[in-house]
């Protein structure tokens, strides 16, 4: 499994390097499996796959959806990140795809006028200026970075922690398809269906339990394994909860290029005896 990596962002969401640029320092460092997965968009896959043959590399087919799941005890829905793997007919998945642009341009518009009264400005124009004039692009990301420049915050965490975060005045929930319905889609495609980062939404340990316990009854597919930094006892919760539901595992650094210049390219955790890759199941 080492050399592999099966969640990375490109430019064409919120990492720094282009597609082009990834697949050279994926190759050079020794990667040969590597999963492109943009927050809600493929559309560089073309791209990554044209570098892709003069670097002997493998390129899978991917992205990261922005899902939501809920608690019906409390009816309260959570944000969740859903990657999706290896698409053989991307059709279906293009077509949530399209919707979830729609979402994402508006949601951009939201938040900058959220924060017109916050900051006394409109970023909007600089905000889409970082993704091309493309505001089905946008994520929270940019909008951060747009803040650090204007001088409202002097770090792009101030920005969430101040203003665009759960709880926050301009914070502007992303409304998804629900976890099932993201799930059965990218089947209708012929991918896998990878919970993202279980440890990261901010969740009690009963809650992350839960929410892989119907990830896992929705028909999903792996559970990505949390990184090194996680306490040991917040990792073997998820191991169990992995092997309890027969779930397989999905290995990816997440890395953002210089957005999170602490997260290395390739740098994946390690897989435990016992747990199958989801990357064994590859065509
Ligand atoms: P969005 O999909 O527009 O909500 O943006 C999500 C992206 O913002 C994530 O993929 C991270 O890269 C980044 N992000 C989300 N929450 C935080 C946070 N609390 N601090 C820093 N970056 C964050
Ligand atoms: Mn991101
Ligand atoms: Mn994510
Ligand atoms: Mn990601």
């Amino acid at each position: 499994m080492q050399g592999v990596d099966l969640h990375t962002h490109s430019n064409i969401s919120d990492g720094t390097l282009s597609p082009a640029e990834l697949v050279r320092a994926a190759s050079q460092i020794g990667i040969h499996t590597l999963a492109l997965t943009d927050h809600d968009t493929m559309d560089g896959l073309i791209l990554a796959e044209q570098t892709a043959t003069e670097c002997q590399i493998q390129i899978i087919s991917g992205v990261e959806i922005s899902s939501q799941w809920s608690r019906p005890a409390t009816k309260k829905s959570y944000g969740v990140h859903i990657v999706a793997l290896n698409m053989q007919n991307p059709e279906p998945l293009q077509d949530l795809l399209t919707q979830q642009k729609l979402i994402r341009a508006e949601r951009a518009r939201q938040i900058c006028d959220l924060l017109i009264p916050l900051i006394g400005q409109d970023i909007y124009q600089d905000v889409i200026a970082k993704v091309d004039n493309e505001p089905d692009r946008v994520t929270r990301t940019h909008i951060a970075k747009t803040l650090v420049e204007k001088g409202c915050v002097s770090r792009p965490q101030q920005a969430f922690d101040k203003y665009i975060k759960e709880g926050k005045k301009a914070y502007v929930k992303f409304e998804g398809p629900s976890l099932a319905d993201t799930i059965a889609v990218i089947h209708q495609s012929g991918g896998y269906a990878v919970l993202a980062h279980p440890t990261r939404y901010d969740l009690s340990a009963t809650n992350i339990r839960y929410l892989i316990e119907i990830f896992a009854l929705a028909g999903g597919d792996a559970v990505e394994l949390p990184p090194a930094i996680e306490p040991l006892s917040t990792r073997q919760m998820v191991d169990r909860m992995i092997a309890e539901h027969q779930l397989k595992v999905s290995v990816g650094s997440d890395f953002h290029g210089d957005n999170m210049p602490w997260i290395k390219l390739g740098n994946i955790p390690r897989v435990k005896e016992g747990q199958v890759g989801i990357w064994e199941s590859f065509v």
